[in-house]
């Protein structure tokens, strides 16, 4: 479950807010305490909140004016929810919710809502996330798996990558015989701006093991997936 937290460009969360996510301190103690304590979470903020305030400055407002007075604290609030992802890994999530269960069907769970910020333009993608597994001896708490969405939803992301950060969680901690992600989502930098494709929807999909390795498997799936999408 190691290369769960890693995998998310985590360098650049570390040079954002070193020992930012959690658990970090307590594997590599050691070397923690040699570095200089990260900023706390109200010193962030009020940072955040000035380069706002100058972000409206640069942009022709007045961030004075009575409207705007107190939109750089809201805004820094706002990503900091928005990116909470960040505060989390799918360890803390699971808990103890892993169950040894004799079912060898196929678990699915769709429609699990999605809202994640690109990473690119800092604009927000939304949409929906279908998930489904083959249990090996081991299956999870069904509310679990929106909950995993959520850890790698909640940080800047691109679909592709997001989906497959699913799909990889999944496999590490259930270890199924397959798994099968499905991402559909619209993205606000396409309907906004540039191009301006108002109906076009992004769709990635993550399959490993049985999913990836057995037509049938895989169109009973994505059958499942795309129905009513
Ligand atoms: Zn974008």
């Amino acid at each position: 479950m190691s290369n769960t937290k890693g995998s998310n460009g985590g360098a650049a969360v570390r040079a954002l807010a070193p020992g930012f996510m959690r658990g970090t301190s307590s594997t590599s103690a050691g070397s923690i305490a040699l570095e200089p304590s990260p900023p706390d979470h109200a010193t962030r903020q009020a940072e955040l909140a000035e380069i706002v305030r100058r972000q409206l400055e640069l942009l022709g407002e007045d961030p004075d004016r009575d409207g705007l007075l107190k939109t750089p604290e809201r805004v820094a609030k706002a990503l900091a929810w928005l990116t909470r992802g960040y505060d989390t890994d799918v360890r803390d999530v699971i808990g103890d919710a892993v169950f040894e269960e004799t079912h060898e069907s196929m678990v699915m769970v769709r429609d699990i809502e999605l809202y994640s910020m690109c990473e690119h333009h800092l604009l927000p993608f939304f949409g929906k996330v279908h998930i489904a597994y083959i249990p090996d001896g081991r299956i999870v708490g069904l509310s679990k798996l929106p909950r995993i969405v959520e850890v790698f939803a909640r940080r800047l992301q691109v679909q592709e990558r997001l989906t497959e950060q699913v799909a990889q969680a999944i496999e590490e901690v259930l270890r199924p015989r397959g798994v099968g992600v499905v991402v559909e989502a619209v993205h606000l930098c396409m309907m906004m701006r540039g191009v301006e494709k108002q109906n076009s929807k992004t769709i990635t999909s993550a399959l490993r093991g049985q999913f990836r390795d057995c037509p049938m498997t895989r169109d009973e799936f994505l059958r499942l997936a795309h129905r009513g999408a």
